[in-house]
Order: structure tokens, then C-alpha cells, then sequence
């Protein structure tokens, strides 16, 4: 591992790598033990070396954006985390009286991707800024809220294949549906995503973006901590609602609790442990199965169990 650590700084120099780095302060949840090393690449030609180098030396790896839908374990991820946090920009690829197309590289936030598109009069994003995650990260997940997600926006994306080539894949190959996307099933890492959209007008733009906004700071616990929505949508259900109506708004263990002001939120209310998320987790399963036979699943991505 100390040998490919040294492989891995060639390639993306020293200040983009950091052994031993506890991954705490790299998820909104706040959870989490050490990687062996933590690598910020910030170029294409970076992270497909990086890539390649850990697939060929067979070295555990996770790609990481902004670490908003992460559970990391206690006992932190016995290998190399590649967080795409600076691989940042945004070409426009085509523009004229209607449309605007747009290629935005992985790492860029989502809020940032929003936010310049509204200065350009651009619509059809603000569903998405607001959510506090990369594109790589909202590809994968088809991220989506307020009506929309990802998928009615996407062109195509370029990414890496399991086998290090780089390949284009369009909107219909990524198989994009509720919060998962083919990015999850085959190891592709998404390295940057083409977006086309409407021209409209920028007051409105950033009217909306502000209104979704609003609406998330009184609805969402955004004081504490936490990975967003803890558990999937049941199909025919609101996995909120059925916590809530189960009594377990509330429900603590250690610094993990069900949200009051939002029971689809799991909040760390201070020095939770990933420990006491799963208990808190299982218990909510437990529960809501008991009272309604639904059986919830975990929205959030697990590292290192
Ligand atoms: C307060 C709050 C509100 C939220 N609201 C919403 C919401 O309204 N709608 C919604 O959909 N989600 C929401 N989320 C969850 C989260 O923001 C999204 O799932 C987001 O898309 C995750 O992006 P990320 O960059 O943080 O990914 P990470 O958490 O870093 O990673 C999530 C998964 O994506 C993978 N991944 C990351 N980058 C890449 C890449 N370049 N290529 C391949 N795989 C990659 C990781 O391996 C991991 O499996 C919310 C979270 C919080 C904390």
C-alpha cells in the first residue's frame, strides 16, 4: 500500500494526498473513521491514471464527491478513497435562441452548476440546486427533488469503464431510475456530464432556486448534520410518513436521532457514531415493518462495513 501511496503522489503531487486522513470531515453526516489515503485529482488525465494505477494493483478504492449520501464506518475504509471534489469546470458546448448545452465536470456542486446557469438565463436546473452533492455524485444517484432529477435533464456522460477505457454513454444506457443509475451496478466512474436546456428568463431562474430553498430550510433539519433522506421512497409510500406516524420521530441512540422537524432525516446531534446509525436505523426498520409490513431501505451509501 505505501508503495502505490508513493505511485499515487507522482502522479497528482503533494498536496492533493493525505494519508491516514480520517474521512469525518469529508461527509455532511460528520461520521466516520481513517482511509489509508484520502487523493484529490483535479484533471481528467489524473483520475483516469489514479484509476487505472489502483484497478491494476487490485487496491480497495472508492470515488467520492461531496460525501452528502455517505455512511462511513467507524472503523473508517481499509483503502484508497479518490474524492473528485476539485475536478471542477464547465464548458458550454452549444447555445442559441432556445437552448443551452453544457458539459460540467464530475466534481463541480450542484449548487454551483445551478447557480451559473441561472445568471445565464437558463432553465431547467433549479430542481437540482439545492441538493449538496457533486454531479458525479447526483449521476449516480439520479438525485432529484421538487418534481425533478437528473435524468429528464441528461445528455449523456463520459466515464471509465471497469476496464480504464473511456467511454460515452447516453441518457437511455445509464438506466437511470429512482436514486440509482447503471454508474452503481458497473463500477463506471462518471468523469463529467452533458446537460441540454431551455433559455428562460434569470429573475424567474433565481426566483424558484430561492422559493426550493425556502422550502428546504423550513422542512429540512439543516442545522444538525446529516446525509439527506435516510431511506428510499417505498414504492406507494412517503418513508417520512410512516416513521412519523410509527411515533419514532425522536428516537435517539447515542448522537444519532430521527429528525423531529423531518422524520425521513437521520440527524447527528452531536459525536454520532455509524454505530449508533444502524442501530438507530435497524430499529426504525424494525419498527415501521412491525406496524405497516413495509420494509425500508437505506437511501444513504455504506463505506467500510
Ligand atoms: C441536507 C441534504 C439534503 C439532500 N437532499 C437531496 C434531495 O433533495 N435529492 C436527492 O436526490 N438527494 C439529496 N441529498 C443526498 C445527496 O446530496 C445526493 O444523493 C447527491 O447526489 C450525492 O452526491 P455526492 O457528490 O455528495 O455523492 P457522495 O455522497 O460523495 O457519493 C454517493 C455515491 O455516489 C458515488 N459517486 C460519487 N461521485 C461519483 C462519480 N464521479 N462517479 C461515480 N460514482 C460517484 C459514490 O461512490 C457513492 O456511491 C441530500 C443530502 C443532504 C445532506
Amino acid at each position: 500500500m505505501i508503495d502505490v501511496i508513493d505511485r499515487i503522489r507522482d502522479i497528482v503531487g503533494d498536496s492533493r494526498i493525505f494519508p491516514e486522513e480520517s474521512l469525518k470531515n469529508y461527509t455532511t453526516f460528520r461520521i466516520g473513521g481513517k482511509c489509508r489515503a484520502l487523493v484529490m485529482p483535479s484533471t481528467k488525465e489524473e483520475i483516469i491514471k489514479v484509476v487505472t494505477l489502483l484497478r491494476e494493483t487490485n487496491t480497495n478504492f472508492f470515488v467520492m464527491g461531496n460525501g452528502s449520501n455517505l455512511l462511513v464506518s467507524d472503523e473508517g475504509f481499509d483503502g484508497i478513497v479518490v474524492s473528485l471534489k476539485f475536478f471542477k469546470g464547465i464548458e458550454v458546448l452549444e447555445e442559441d435562441d432556445k437552448t443551452f448545452t453544457v458539459r460540467v465536470m464530475a466534481g463541480e456542486l450542484m449548487s454551483s452548476v445551478g447557480n451559473y446557469l441561472a445568471r445565464q438565463g437558463v432553465e431547467g436546473f433549479e430542481f437540482a440546486t439545492g441538493i449538496p452533492g457533486t454531479i458525479g455524485g447526483g449521476v449516480r444517484m439520479n438525485a432529484g427533488a421538487y418534481g425533478g432529477e437528473l435524468k429528464d435533464i441528461l445528455v449523456n456522460i463520459t466515464a471509465i469503464a471497469e476496464d480504464n477505457t473511456v467511454v460515452t454513454l447516453s441518457n437511455e444506457e445509464l438506466e437511470l431510475s429512482y436514486r440509482t443509475s447503471i454508474l452503481a451496478k458497473k463500477n463506471y466512474i462518471c468523469l463529467d456530464a452533458c446537460f441540454k436546456l431551455n433559455k428562460g428568463d434569470s429573475l424567474d431562474i433565481k426566483a424558484k432556486i430561492k422559493e426550493y430553498a425556502n422550502s428546504r430550510k423550513e422542512k429540512q433539519p439543516l442545522n444538525y448534520p446529516s446525509a439527506g433522506s435516510t431511506f428510499k421512497r417505498p414504492e406507494g409510500y412517503i418513508a417520512a410518513k410512516l416513521i412519523d406516524e410509527a411515533g419514532l420521530k425522536g428516537l435517539q441512540v447515542g448522537g444519532a436521532k430521527v429528525s423531529e422537524k423531518h422524520a425521513g432525516f437521520v440527524v447527528n446531534v452531536g459525536g454520532a457514531t455509524a454505530k449508533d446509525v444502524i442501530e438507530l436505523t435497524d430499529k426504525v426498520k424494525e419498527v415501521v415493518k412491525e406496524k405497516n409490513g413495509v420494509s425500508l431501505e437505506l437511501e444513504v451509501v455504506k463505506l467500510g462495513f
